[in-house]
């Protein structure tokens, strides 16, 4: 089973003029296989720089701690290797893939990970399968990643690279943001079936509780500034329901 651990992680975000603003003060999270884990906290607290470094973004320097996957270092790696080694990272905004449509980039994304193309016969009965379950229509992988894509078709493309390309560990990024009502149900239904499989450690990103009235985290970390400040069951996401980050912000000093 495996295990992503962050140890005390520090981040800077790399501005245009060369400056490094720290952002991340010592991030220290594990995530086990089949454990879905929720990190809440407000805007510009830093959660996206943790998505982003941990999946390698280059504008995101790391100027200490660590991550590891299964004991080996993920920081050291490029990007193409975390995705192989069965990191993967839904960000908060997708970006485009012109020109690439969407079964040819998970037949791709597919091989890369695997180290072996699928067979072309089960891959298309897979693809057309796993996008019924997400209520989507088949034309849909025929259209270009991302190229026009509503929030919600976005977010299903996520849950479906998911469901096939089956990581170790995975990072969503604000998977609930922007969806209407049906689509986070059929979202975080596809979330429920990966985590039903219990070979996915789960890292939810979020701001807003209301994903969690559909999927039950294990673990919920409370993120300001740039750092957990505090850690619970599924009952600390009911707490900040009721209270906000309102009690976490005093002495954090300015929002960032
Ligand atoms: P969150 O995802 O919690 O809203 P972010 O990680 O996006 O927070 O941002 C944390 C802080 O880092 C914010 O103050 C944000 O403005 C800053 N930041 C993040 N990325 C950049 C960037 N590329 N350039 C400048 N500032 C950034
Ligand atoms: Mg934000
Ligand atoms: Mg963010």
């Amino acid at each position: 089973m495996s295990t992503l651990e962050i140890r005390d992680l520090q981040v800077s975000v790399k501005l245009p003029e060369g400056e490094l603003k720290p952002i991340l003060a010592g991030v220290n999270l594990t995530v086990r296989a089949g454990e879905t884990h929720a990190l809440m906290g407000p805007n510009g607290s830093g959660k996206s720089t943790l998505a982003y470094s941990i999946a390698g973004h280059p504008k995101y320097q790391i100027t200490g701690g660590s991550v590891l996957l299964d004991g080996v270092d993920v920081l050291s790696m490029t990007v193409d290797e975390r995705a192989r080694a069965g990191l993967f990272l839904a960000m908060q905004y997708p970006v485009e893939v012109p020109g690439v449509s969407v079964a040819n980039f998970l037949r791709t994304a597919k091989t890369a990970i695997d180290g072996e193309a699928p067979k072309l016969r089960t891959w298309a009965g897979e693809l057309r399968a796993a996008m019924e379950r997400l209520h989507m229509d088949p034309a849909f992988a025929q259209r270009n990643v991302n190229e026009g894509f509503s929030g919600g078709e976005k977010k299903r493309h996520e849950i479906m690279q998911l469901e096939l390309l089956k990581p170790k560990v995975a990072v969503l990024d604000e998977t609930d943001s922007g969806l209407d009502i049906d689509a986070l149900r059929v979202v975080s239904e596809g979330v429920n079936r990966v985590r039903a499989t219990g070979e996915t450690g789960l890292l939810l990103i979020t701001h807003y509780t209301r994903i969690l009235r559909y999927i039950k985290p294990d673990f919920v970390h409370v993120f300001v500034a740039g750092r957990i400040v505090e850690e619970g069951g599924p009952e600390l996401a009911e707490k900040l329901e009721a209270e906000g980050y309102e009690r976490y912000l005093a002495g954090a000093g300015p929002a960032a």
